[in-house]
C-alpha cells in the first residue's frame, strides 16, 4: 500500500457539485429564486475550516457566516492547548487541586469527553497527552519507548482525575501530571457550535467542514439529504459508500495522516490509553461516525479507532452510527452498526466517482 493511499484512506467528502446543479435546475424550472452557495474559510485548530450556506439573501448569508467564523476563532482561543491563555492551558498550568474558572463551552466539551470516556471504557481519554508526546518523540528519534517510559506516561493519563464542577463553573486537575488535550473532540464541537450560529441567523441549509469533520444544517436547498462520500482506501479516486444525512454530522478518524515510522513500522497518532501503545495496524484503517452531535461523532471516531469492532456495542448504546474499514491485503472488510444501512442509498448508487 502506497503511503499516499493510506493517507487519503479515511477521506470523506461532501458530494456537492451534482447537488447544487440539481437544486438550481429545480428552482429555475419552478421560477423560485435560486439559492446560491456562500463560503468562507478559516484556519483553526490546525486545520482548514469551511463554513458554507445556501440562500438567495447575500447580506444574511455574510452575516451568518461571519458569526460562525467568529465563534470558531473564539472557541479555538478557549480550547487550544497551544494558546497559553486558553481555558485548557490555564487548567493545565494551575496547581493540582486548584479549581480554575472556565467558560460554559469548555465545561460542556469536557463533560461530553467524560461521557465518551466512560462509555468507551477509557478508549477515549483527553488526558492522553503524556503518551502522545512520548510516541511523537519516539517517532522523531526512531526508537521505540521503553516499557518503563510507557508506564510512567500512562500513570499521568486518567480522565477521572479531571474534576468538573458545572455549578461553580470550574475545572480542577485532581493530581499533578494530569493534563488536558482536546484534539480528538474539539473539531467536532467547534463545527457544531458554528453550525448553531448559522441556524440562529435563520439559515436553512449549510454545513461546517472542519478538516473533514462535517456538521450539516438541515438538508440540501432542494430538500434532498446531504450526500457524503467515503473514499475507497485502495483507490482514493473512487467513493466506496455514499451516505445520506440530514441534520447530522459525519466525522472520520484513524486516517494515518499523522503517523510515525519506527523500525519500518507505522504508528498512528492515536493511542490506546489502556495499554499506552500507539495504534499500529490490525485495527480499522478508518472509522466514519454519524451522529446528531458533531462533538460525539468526533470523540467516537477516535474511540472506535482504538476499540475496533469490539466497540460496536458501546457505540450503539451511545446512539452513534459507524462504519469501520479494514484492509486485509487488497481486500476491504467493512463492519458497520445496524443503523448505518439506513444512511446509505439504494444499491447501484453506492460506487460513485468522487468530485462528481
Ligand atoms: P482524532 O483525529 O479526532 O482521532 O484525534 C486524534 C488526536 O487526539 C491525536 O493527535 C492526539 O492528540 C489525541 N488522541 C490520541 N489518542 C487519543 C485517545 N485515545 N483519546 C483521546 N484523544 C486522543
Ligand atoms: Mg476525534
Amino acid at each position: 500500500m502506497k503511503p499516499a493511499n493510506l493517507r487519503r484512506a479515511a477521506a470523506v467528502a461532501v458530494l456537492l457539485a451534482a447537488l447544487t446543479a440539481a437544486a438550481f435546475s429545480l428552482r429555475s424550472r419552478t421560477g423560485v429564486a435560486r439559492p446560491r452557495r456562500f463560503d468562507k474559510n478559516v484556519t483553526a485548530m490546525g486545520t482548514f475550516v469551511t463554513v458554507s450556506v445556501f440562500t438567495d439573501d447575500q447580506a444574511a448569508a455574510e452575516e451568518a457566516v461571519d458569526a460562525a467564523i467568529d465563534t470558531i476563532k473564539r472557541l479555538e482561543r478557549l480550547l487550544s492547548r497551544f494558546n497559553p491563555e486558553s481555558d485548557v492551558s490555564r487548567v493545565n498550568d494551575a496547581a493540582a487541586g486548584e479549581p480554575v474558572s472556565v467558560q460554559r463551552e469548555t465545561l460542556e466539551v469536557l463533560d461530553l469527553a467524560r461521557l465518551v470516556s466512560r462509555q468507551s471504557g477509557g478508549a477515549f481519554d483527553v488526558t492522553v497527552g503524556p503518551l502522545v508526546v512520548l510516541w511523537r518523540e519516539a517517532g522523531e528519534s526512531g526508537t521505540l519507548p521503553t516499557p518503563e517510559a510507557i508506564a510512567a506516561a500512562r500513570s499521568k493519563v486518567s480522565w477521572k482525575d479531571v474534576l468538573i464542577d458545572a455549578e461553580a463553573g470550574t475545572v480542577t486537575r485532581a493530581r499533578e501530571g494530569i493534563s488536558i488535550d482536546l484534539s480528538a473532540i474539539a473539531k467536532g464541537y467547534v463545527a457544531a457550535a458554528a453550525l448553531g450560529d448559522l441556524r440562529a441567523a435563520g439559515m436553512e441549509s449549510g454545513f461546517v467542514n472542519a478538516g473533514g469533520d462535517i456538521a450539516f444544517l438541515s438538508v440540501n436547498p432542494d430538500g434532498s439529504p446531504w450526500r457524503v462520500g467515503v473514499a475507497d482506501p485502495r483507490d482514493d479516486t473512487r467513493t466506496l459508500r455514499v451516505l445520506h444525512v440530514r441534520d447530522a454530522a459525519v466525522v472520520t478518524s484513524g486516517d494515518y495522516e499523522q503517523f510515525s515510522t519506527i523500525d519500518g513500522k507505522r504508528y498512528s497518532h492515536i493511542i490506546d490509553p489502556r495499554t499506552g501503545n500507539a495504534l499500529e495496524g490490525g485495527g480499522p484503517v478508518s472509522v466514519t461516525v454519524v451522529s446528531q452531535s458533531a462533538a460525539l461523532a468526533d470523540a467516537w471516531a477516535t474511540a472506535l479507532s482504538v476499540l475496533g469492532e469490539d466497540g460496536l456495542g458501546a457505540a450503539r448504546e451511545a446512539g452513534v452510527e459507524c462504519l469501520l474499514l479494514y484492509l486485509d491485503g487488497e481486500e476491504i472488510r467493512t463492519v458497520e452498526s445496524p443503523g448505518f444501512a439506513d444512511l446509505t442509498p439504494p444499491l447501484g448508487q453506492r460506487t460513485t466517482h468522487r468530485g462528481e
